[in-house]
Order: C-alpha cells, then structure tokens, then sequence
C-alpha cells in the first residue's frame, strides 16, 4: 500500500479520461475536485469539497482553495462534466452530470443522494398524465426525506440499543 498520499492512481487515470472525453485539459485541481465527488454518488457543496479535499490530500499536496474550486466547479458545469442543485436554504452543490438522475435530499443534514433517472420514469409518466408540465429525465425531480445515516441517529435516539 503507498502512502496515504496524493489520490489513486487508477481514479486520477479515469477521471482523466473523463475530462478529455469533454475537450477538458487534466488539470491537477480538476482531478482533485472529481476525484471528491466520484465515490459520493450524490452531491457536495463547494465547502464539503474543500473539507474532503483537505482531509484527503496531504498538505504539501497543496489542494485547491477554495477560491480555485470555484473556478473548477463552474468551469465544469459549463462543460457538462457537472451540474449544480440549489437547495432551498440557497446552498449550491454539485455532482455529476453523468447519468440522468433525480435527487433525494436529507431534511436533517442536507446530504443529496442520486436516484436513477430510471427508477423514477414510471412516476414521471404518470406525473405528467395528471398535470399540463412535460418533464423530462434530465429536468430532474428533487425528492425529500432522511438518509440512511440520519435514520440511524433518529433510531438510536427512540430507542435503547
Ligand atoms: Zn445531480
Ligand atoms: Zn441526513
């Protein structure tokens, strides 16, 4: 095992090929910042980035300030590499685009999990049928609810496990 050092050479290598994929030089703050935001499977807000990003890259590593993932995050947006949420307590996160998804959001902590776009196209169907809108996959429904580790906390505090 290498050191705890810098990211895995297999992600740095994938998310390379993504960013050439969209004509996307490999900047080391682009990995960076996909390299976060590739094994949530939901979304992060540009703070969550920075947190991730120190606690996972070494110091002398010089991970991208905030400032820079700014910049990184909007530059990927308009490349479609990202698209960004906005949440109602004005809050942008942002995750990849993909995939076609809809997004579950945690009332409690405010974590954005990805539901496939799939799982839910019967719903739409039938969303559509009984309202003027046409919706689309990729128009994205926003979901509400707990996540699996807000369940656990609100069980622990009913019961006494
Ligand atoms: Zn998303
Ligand atoms: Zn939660």
């Amino acid at each position: 095992m290498a050191s705890p050092s810098a990211l895995d050479p297999v992600v740095t290598e994938r998310i390379g090929e993504l960013l050439r994929a969209h004509g996307l030089r490999r900047m080391a703050s682009r990995i960076a910042v996909l390299a976060m935001l590739e094994p949530v499977h939901g979304h992060l807000s540009v703070a969550e980035i920075d947190h991730r990003l120190h606690e996972c890259l070494p110091t002398d590593d010089h991970p991208p300030d905030l400032a820079t993932i700014y910049r990184t995050v909007t530059t990927l947006v308009e490349q479609g590499v990202l698209h960004a949420l906005t949440l109602e307590n004005g809050v942008t996160t942002y995750g990849l685009a993909a995939d076609p998804h809809h997004h579950a959001v945690c009332t409690e902590c405010g974590s954005i999990i990805e539901v496939p776009a799939g799982r839910l196209a019967a719903a739409l169907e039938h969303a559509m049928a009984g309202s003027s809108f046409t919706l689309s996959e990729s128009a994205g429904l926003t979901l509400h609810g707990l996540c699996p580790r807000c369940q656990a906390l609100g069980d622990t505090g009913r019961s006494s496990r």
